[in-house]
């Protein structure tokens, strides 16, 4: 007997307007199902867990990822999916920190939300959450169809980390524009096996990492970047690493001040990665020289992962080595498909 298990964080799917201030703010779950009846008429078992406190999900911090993933692993063996209600602001991160804390995932993990409401009349939140339950419970050849972490938004099944938020006003609120999408909905679900990573070898066990190190920066390069302030930040003691976010293919100034700074953050052993803001394509640190010029001072390429994998991965990898060096050889293995190196 199929079973789903649904766990509900919070996020737009299930607000409501606070009729004093007018704000959406989070409501419980019981309220949620009267919204939706097509719930009953699945042929199989779909129980729900709710958080305590139910959160928009910018309030998203690592220990809530740690308590999805202990909640996860507690019913592991009971069900055969899980559909995670989540606000869609940090949802692409959420996606991409759980696809790398839970080791040798053989169920599907689906992460869906809405942009309106499910109580509104025009919501996106039914059509949602229908397709993730049922993609959850679709098997293919005697095992999940589709053994990931991955987001549901409006008709297509992202690989979680590969996500990033595209639209704040859109239906189709995810783009993943480095891999395909996983399955396509429509009268029919058409899932793109090609794309799906599934196990070598079934019946491994679940192995959680849940030892986050988050001495991590984001740094947007933009012309006009002010010497000081890169300066100071690179040189935190507690830092371990950071993304930069470049140009194109990973192109950069090559004034001598911008590269200094960063040659001495990397010989302190900072380990430096670099990313493209580009919704599409990939770094390529030997393209230009000006991408040639940080891989001579440290940089390390970022290949085509999005900025949310990039820093859930280091979390990972840092919470479980001590020595960054370690970590920036490790860094250029794709571990959950979160990268395509050519
Ligand atoms: N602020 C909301 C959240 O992320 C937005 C949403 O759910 O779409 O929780």
């Amino acid at each position: 007997m199929t079973s789903i298990l649904v766990i509900y964080t919070g996020g737009t799917i299930g607000m409501k307007q606070n009729p004093e201030t007018g704000a959406l703010q989070p409501f419980n779950f019981e309220q949620i199902k009267e919204e939706m009846p097509a719930l009953k008429k699945f042929g199989f078992t779909i129980n729900t867990i709710s958080f305590d406190p139910l959160i928009d999900s910018s309030d998203v911090q690592p220990d809530f990822w740690v308590k999805l993933c202990y909640t996860i692993a507690e019913n592991y063996e009971r069900y055969n999916g899980f559909v995670i209600l989540h606000g869609t602001d940090t949802m692409a991160y959420t996606a991409s920190a759980l696809s790398f804390m839970l080791e040798n995932l053989e169920k599907p993990v689906i992460l869906t939300g809405s942009q309106l409401p499910i109580g509104a009349i025009r919501t996106d939140g039914v059509s949602n959450m229908v397709s993730a339950i049922e993609i959850a419970a679709t098997r293919y050849k005697g095992h999940p169809c589709v053994p990931e972490v991955c987001i549901f938004f409006e008709n297509k099944l992202l690989r979680g980390n590969r996500t990033t938020k595209d639209s704040a006003e859109l239906f189709r609120a995810f783009r993943s524009g480095n891999h395909p999408a996983l399955a396509e909905a429509g009268t029919h679900i058409r899932f793109n096996h090609n794309s799906i990573c599934y196990p070598q070898q079934w019946g491994q066990t679940l192995c959680l990492h849940t030892n986050l190190d988050t001495n991590v920066g984001i740094l947007k390069i933009f012309p006009g970047i002010n010497p000081e302030l890169m300066k100071n930040m690179l040189s935190h003691s507690e830092l371990r690493a950071v993304i930069l976010e470049t140009y194109g293919s990973g192109n950069a100034p090559t004034t001598s001040w911008f590269l200094e700074i960063l040659k001495t953050a990397s010989d302190r052993g900072l380990i430096l990665i670099n990313v493209t803001p580009c919704p599409t394509g990939s770094v390529d640190m030997e393209k230009y020289a000006n991408s040639l010029a940080l891989k001579n001072v440290g940089v390390i390429s970022g290949y085509d992962m999005t900025t949310e994998a990039a820093v859930c991965k280091l979390f990972l990898f840092l919470g479980q080595q001590k020595d960054n060096e370690i970590v920036k050889s490790l860094w250029q293995k794709n571990i959950r498909g979160e990268m395509t190196i050519n």
